[in-house]
């Protein structure tokens, strides 16, 4: 079977030009005694046109049939602008068809009215729409693109076990059952975290490897069971040797698939500035209106709302948004209001709005002029200006003036689409405290450095202990996160009893990662690039399922082939396994 190019490369330029394609049958029209066919392959649609004498050959084909054509390149009477071959068809003079095909369960086209479910359960056919194969297109490049750019660096590609021994990133474990030796399970990895670790003792030096994680984590809808990394590490470099790597890989993926230049060095931000000035730690940057803490002005208030929070050691913090008050009305307002409440804990939000020169709003009459002075001081307030202010404790005021942030720049179209807006958050908190295990966990994971500085805070203070991680941050996504780690055994051991690891547990989960540190271990550090993420932002969709060839549903469920499912009994006999809850199914 021959063809001469793909359907979907085919310009004016190639007027006149003799092919043959093949595809499939995306769309026919009957027109009088003529019949156009859109052909669709990987590389795009051409309008074939068969007129009267070859009409007769086609009239039995429908949509998903795969034809070969013969014919010749001609300029069409009126071009179709949304096509990129829509300046010329092709004149059929010989046809043969292919294979035939059903129809179709789905509409395969990029603007489907199919749900997704049904796409799902039909994936192979839903992978035929153009949008989709363009993303799987563009992830391979991005694959492509970063291997060549760590190689170039010296960086070699290393495959780490799939059966593995569990790494705690935070998730639970996908488990498979040993029936060699029944009873015991391997771990899919988390990520590679401790191969790579492993091979940096192992004199490696510079590893990458597009990494299958897998992490059996509850359920949200940006999530999929497993997903790939472009995992990195690294020997003797510090923060900026592998910001340098990431930075220039950054450079090369957006130049060459989106032709974005990037800048030479992204803006760092350590963790609590971040949280300061966003209330976030992944900030969209694309746009200003930090947060403003106006505690200080409101110091000798005699307003009670403000002076209680003060008094309790709370902050008065404010988002200001020029140009604003008169697309906010009292309702509008109010379901902002709601947001806080609801979403943050918030205790209320307030408002100011700037009108003919002086200060409106729900906090204008307790306040004094002075006061008011000095906040339209301290903001640069003018006529139109909007001024939303949560009283509260610092971690709520953040949080709840964070989200609203984003959610009022969308509201008001401040984001601009075209740029994309890097940065690296560094300095994280080691330690968070998890409610649930009722103990100090790590933040990131517990093979991260701890800043110097507070190594010694480790058990007394352990909240304010700092560490080596980063994250870097795009557009108010996260999207990869990485750490300096440890290469000390002592400071390793150290970190594991201050998440409560008795030694002894350490040792049976760990053991011969701490082993290994006592044969020379490097200086090292890396990171984890989550790769849909990265080409869900290079592709412009939100949805993750769309660059994942074969993705589960947002209940981790794979409806095209029905999994997870039973097992046969016998299947279990040979593991060992007895299912407990059978009847539940
Ligand atoms: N293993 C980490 C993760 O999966 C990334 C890293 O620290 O390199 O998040």
């Amino acid at each position: 079977m021959e063809r001469t190019c793909g359907n979907g490369t085919l310009r004016a330029a190639d007027e006149g030009r003799k092919v043959t394609l093949i595809g499939w049958v995306s769309k026919r029209r009957n027109l009088g005694s003529l019949v156009f066919i859109d052909l669709r392959d990987r590389s795009g649609i051409v309008q074939v046109t068969f007129d009267e004498t070859m009409a007769e050959k086609v009239k039995d084909v429908r949509n998903e049939y795969i034809l070969q054509v013969k014919g010749t390149v001609a300029k069409r009477g009126q071009a179709n602008p949304k096509l990129a071959t829509g300046e010329i068809e092709v004149m059929a003079e010989e046809v043969t068809i292919v294979n035939r095909a059903e129809t179709a369960p789905i509409n395969i086209s990029d603007d489907t009215d199919t749900n997704e479910d049904t796409r799902l359960k039909y994936r192979y056919l839903d992978l035929r729409r153009p949008v989709l194969q363009n993303n799987m297109i563009l992830r391979h490049k991005v694959c492509m693109i970063a291997r060549r750019v760590l190689d170039e660096k010296g960086f070699i590609e290393v495959e780490t076990p799939i059966l593995a021994r569990s790494t705690p990133e935070g998730a639970r474990d996908y488990l498979v059952p040993s029936r060699i030796y029944n009873g015991r399970f391997w771990a899919l990895p988390q990520s590679p975290q401790i191969y790579k670790q492993l091979l940096m003792i192992a004199g490696m030096e510079k590893y990458f490897q597009i990494a299958r994680c897998f992490r059996d984590e509850d359920l949200r809808a940006d999530r999929q069971p497993e997903f790939t990394q472009i995992d990195i590490e690294m020997s003797f470099g510090d923060e900026d040797t592998i910001f340098a790597t990431v930075e220039d890989l950054m450079k090369a993926i957006f130049k060459e698939t989106v032709n974005f230049e990037l800048e030479d060095h992204f803006v760092r931000i350590p963790y609590a500035d971040c949280i300061r000035r966003f209330g976030s730690d992944k900030p969209d940057l694309r746009f200003g209106n930090e947060i403003q803490d106006l505690s200080d002005l409101f110091k000798d208030t005699e307003f009670q709302v403000f002076r209680n929070c003060l008094d309790n050691g709370g902050v008065i913090s404010a988002l200001h948004f020029e140009n604003a008050a008169d697309k906010y009305s009292r309702k509008g307002l109010d379901k902002l209001q709601e947001f806080v409440k609801h979403g943050f804990k918030a205790k209320a939000l307030a408002y100011l709005k700037m009108e003919k020169g002086e200060l409106t709003g729900s906090v204008a009459k307790p306040l004094s002029i002075d006061e008011k002075n000095a906040v339209i001081e301290r903001l640069g307030l003018k006529d139109n200006d909007l001024v939303l202010i949560i009283a509260d404790n610092m971690k709520i005021a953040n949080a709840g003036l964070g989200a609203l942030r984003v959610r009022i720049a969308k509201e008001l179209g401040l984001i601009d689409e075209s740029v994309y807006k890097f940065l690296w958050v560094t300095d994280f908190p080691m330690f968070e405290w998890s409610e649930e295990e009722n103990r100090w966990v790590a933040a990131h994971h517990p093979f991260t450095a701890v800043k110097e500085e507070d190594v010694d805070k480790l058990f007394s203070d352990p909240e304010h202990v700092s560490s080596r991680a980063y994250d870097l941050v795009l557009n108010g996504y996260e999207l990869l996160s990485g750490s300096i780690r440890i290469h000390d055994q002592d400071l390793q051991e150290k970190v594991f009893e201050a998440i409560g690891l008795t030694m002894e547990k350490a040792k049976e989960r760990f053991g011969f990662f701490l082993d290994a540190f006592r044969y020379g271990t490097p200086p090292h550090g890396g990171v984890g690039i989550g790769l849909e993420r990265l080409v869900m932002v290079l592709a412009g969709t939100d949805n993750i399922r769309d660059v994942v060839a074969f993705p589960t549903t947002n209940s981790s469920l794979d409806l095209m082939s029905e999994s997870p499912n039973t097992v046969d009994q016998a299947q279990l006999d040979i593991l060992g396994i007895e299912i407990s809850n059978k009847d539940k199914e």
